[in-house]
Parts: structure tokens; C-alpha cells; sequence
């Protein structure tokens, strides 16, 4: 045996992302994030890793959304006492995100063992805050394109994939072989990050194909935004934003920013209801050498919005009569503040919701898309009223064209493809079109599959 990579999330999802890497030597983890969507994915955060922790070495982390983050904490809870690689504005976002999702844990279990809905009891937290401070004692920041030995025959190094700040894929020298992890690929343009950068090269690459089998449309997304925000406020209505609060609310922000000032839409408030997402803006303020962005852009997009402090101010807003824009996480509405204003609002045909992110199966999001009449909220059902759009071409995702055009920029074809991070569908589509375009093998494992690197 010479090396092997198991996959222990991340296969046939989009969340869940942890691929170990094991040589004689050596036990390196690549992204530790949490399984989102529907209760059978949600359950397996729950379940033992098949991984000995005494014998991994380092863990690797391409960038700081939960879903490649979230299980970090358990890692250490477990005994995990290694190092944590990540860019500088991956720790800074992570440390946001951690904290957050923490703090969502502590509530439902809280809320799971006051309302005694919970199957355990008590209803415990997956981790806490106090696992997160913990967690972030171990976490080490890289610069971009430093190599880092871990050993004689084993170095990494970050450089950047344009998907939201820091995020970057992964070179790693591991015995005599290249693997690149590429993370999450940004799309080729992006209203504030700079375009992905390529690999030469490499024996092995594991391609994330969350869009692996659709085309963004060409349409522009601030043409579609202003169109919808303008009908939505003749009638009256609210427009409400479910979105990730770390990457896409900015660009949404960027948006309605731009359109207001060329007077495209009228003067309505758009309140921004995600403490993380404040707190992600102010971050990457810090890191002006990973974004485009000026700082008077910037301190234009604190202006611009009003951004909610604490549960009761959501409470008054919802409570205010005139058409307004709220912008709240979660982006597939798994969770989060946009909750309390769809409860409010989805029952009434004036409003609309706009759905700017992927929305992964079994999510609400996703049953909004599809059509469904309701949606349950909080152990309640509500009927589906609001007019409910996608947001085209904001995605802050690769679709199949660019993900294609990504391989057929390195210098060297990759000896082979691995497709993670992608649902069923996506996955067996873009495998088709590399495996005819390039010619390259293709493999789609499934979960707690191991291949062997030879
Ligand atoms: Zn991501």
C-alpha cells in the first residue's frame, strides 16, 4: 500500500465534506465539515468517524463554510490534538462560523428538551462554545502559495479558487504523488473575489460538481434583481433573501447597493438580519489582498443596510408594515433568523422570496423551488403565498462549462478525476463530459469508500 483516501462525507451530498488521506506514515484530513439537508445526512453528524485519532497527523481545511468547517469541534472533543492548516481569512471567517453554529446547537437542544421533542434525553448539543474556543487553540494560519512540510515526503500549500474569501484548493506532495483538492470552485467571475487560480498539474484531482450537470444562465443577476425588488414593492410586498451569510449576502448587498444608487430601484430599507454576516463583512475589511473590493465600498455597504443586533429587533421588523428587503441566513433555510419573517410572510402573495444559493435536497429551500403548497416551520405548517424566484448566476459555484474549462487550463491534463462534493445526478453528468472531453478515468465513490493510490 503505498497511499489511500477514504471518504467519509461529502459523496453524493454537498455537505459533509472530510476526506482522509492515509499513507504507512501518515493520517491527513482534508475538510471537516458538517452534513446539512435532510434527517438521514443530519443523523451521520451524529455517528462515530471510523478514524483513529491518535494517529492523524494534520487536518486541512480549503475554507470556512460549515459544511467543510462544522465538525471541527467534534475532532477535538474527540481527542484530536494536532494542528488545523487554513488561510488567514479562513480562520478569521471559521472562528465567525464555529461560534454561530455552536450557538444554533446550544438552542435546539435547549429548545428540544423544553419542548421534550428530543428521542435522548436530555437532548444534547453536538458540541458548545466552550468546544469551539478549544477547537480554535489548534487551528494554524498559511499564507497563500507557502509550501508547508509536514514531513520529508509530505507538503501542501493553499492557493486561491475564487470561491468566497480565502477559500483555496489544495496542492498536496504526498509521497511521489500530486493530489489537488480543489475545494469549492468559484465561478470564472465574481462581483468581488479574483478569478480562480489553476494547478499546472496533478496525478490526482478531486473535483467538487455541485453543478456538475448545470449551466448558469448568462442572464445578469442585478437585471433580475431589479425587476423582481420593483414589481414585489409596487404590490406592496416584502422581499426576503434566505442566503449564506458569509460570501453571497455580500454580493447580494453589492447588488442592491449599485442599483440604488443608479436609481434603478426606490429607497426601501434593506435590513440585514445575520449577526455572523455583519461580523463576515468586517472581516474581510481586514484582508484587503483577497478581495477587489475598496474600503469605501465597503464602509458604503454598512451604510447601506441596517443590521440587526438581537432576536427582539427581528421581531419589530416583522411587525413594520411597509415593503422592505431582508437579507437573512440560512441559505437553504435549514435554520437561522429568515424562519421568523417566512412564518410571518410566506402566507401572504404580496411577498417574495428569493432564492439566491444551491438549495440541496431535502432542504426547505429546495421544497420552495419544487413548488410545494407548504412548508413546515417550527413544528408548524404554512402555505406557500409569496411568489418564490431563483436568482440566476449569483452562485458562488463553478457551473459545468467552467468546472471543464478549470481542467482544460492546467498546464498538464490530471491523470485522474475523483468527483466529491456533488449530489448523484451532478456528479454521473460531469463525469460523462470529462470522461469524453478529456479522456481522463473518472470516479464517483461513495460514502465511507476507499480508493488506492498507486
Ligand atoms: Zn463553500
Amino acid at each position: 500500500m503505498k497511499a489511500k483516501i477514504h471518504f467519509l462525507g461529502g459523496t453524493g451530498t454537498v455537505t459533509g465534506s472530510k476526506f482522509l488521506l492515509e499513507t504507512i506514515k501518515h493520517q491527513l484530513l482534508i475538510d471537516c465539515g458538517l452534513f446539512q439537508g435532510n434527517k438521514s445526512l443530519r443523523l451521520l453528524n451524529r455517528a462515530p468517524l471510523p478514524l483513529d485519532y491518535s494517529k492523524l497527523s494534520a487536518v486541512l481545511i480549503t475554507h470556512a463554510h460549515l459544511d467543510h468547517t462544522g465538525y471541527l469541534p467534534v475532532l477535538i472533543k474527540n481527542g484530536y490534538k494536532g494542528p488545523i492548516f487554513m488561510t488567514s481569512p479562513t480562520v478569521a471567517l471559521a472562528e465567525i462560523i464555529l461560534r454561530d453554529s455552536a450557538k444554533i446547537q446550544m438552542e435546539e437542544a435547549d429548545a428540544a428538551n423544553r419542548g421534550n421533542y428530543s428521542k435522548h434525553q436530555p437532548a444534547l448539543p453536538l458540541y458548545t462554545l466552550h468546544d469551539v474556543e478549544q477547537t480554535l487553540n489548534y487551528i494554524l494560519d498559511c499564507g497563500e502559495n507557502e509550501w508547508i512540510s509536514l514531513a520529508k515526503d509530505v507538503k501542501f500549500r493553499f492557493k486561491r479558487n475564487g470561491h468566497i474569501l480565502g477559500s483555496s484548493y489544495l496542492e498536496i506532495d504526498i509521497l511521489d504523488k500530486k493530489l489537488v483538492f480543489s475545494g469549492d470552485v468559484g465561478k470564472q467571475e465574481s462581483l468581488y473575489l479574483s478569478s480562480p487560480s489553476v494547478p499546472e498539474q496533478a496525478d490526482i484531482l478531486l473535483l467538487e460538481s455541485t453543478y456538475g450537470n448545470k449551466s448558469h444562465p448568462k442572464t445578469s443577476p442585478k437585471d433580475q434583481l431589479q425587476e423582481l425588488i420593483n414589481k414585489t414593492i409596487q404590490r406592496e410586498g416584502d422581499i426576503y433573501i434566505p442566503c449564506f451569510a458569509v460570501g453571497r449576502a455580500l454580493e447580494i448587498m453589492l447588488l442592491i447597493d449599485a442599483l440604488k444608487k443608479e436609481n434603478k430601484i426606490p429607497h426601501i430599507p434593506v435590513v440585514f438580519d445575520s449577526p455572523m454576516g455583519a461580523e463576515a463583512i468586517e472581516a474581510t475589511a481586514k484582508f484587503p489582498d483577497w478581495h477587489q473590493l475598496s474600503n469605501m465600498e465597503l464602509i458604503d455597504l454598512n451604510k447601506e443596510a441596517y443590521f440587526v443586533r438581537n432576536i427582539e429587533e427581528t421581531y419589530s421588523i416583522i411587525d413594520r408594515k411597509k415593503s422592505k428587503i431582508v437579507i437573512a441566513g440560512s441559505g437553504m433555510i435549514t435554520g437561522g433568523r429568515i424562519l421568523h419573517y417566512l412564518k410571518a410572510g410566506i402566507e401572504n402573495n404580496n411577498n417574495l422570496v428569493i432564492l439566491p444559493g444551491f438549495q440541496a435536497e431535502g432542504t426547505r429551500g429546495k421544497a420552495l423551488l419544487d413548488g410545494e403548497p407548504e412548508i413546515k416551520i417550527m413544528g408548524k405548517y404554512y402555505q406557500v403565498k409569496a411568489e418564490i424566484a431563483r436568482l440566476e448566476n449569483i452562485s458562488g459555484h463553478a457551473d459545468q462549462e467552467e468546472l471543464l474549462n478549470w481542467i482544460a487550463s492546467f498546464r498538464f491534463k490530471p491523470k485522474k478525476v475523483i468527483l466529491i462534493h456533488g449530489e448523484k445526478d451532478a456528479g454521473h453528468a460531469l463525469a460523462e463530459k470529462i470522461n469524453e472531453k478529456f479522456r481522463i478515468t473518472v470516479a464517483l465513490p461513495n460514502l465511507n469508500d476507499i480508493i488506492e493510490i498507486n
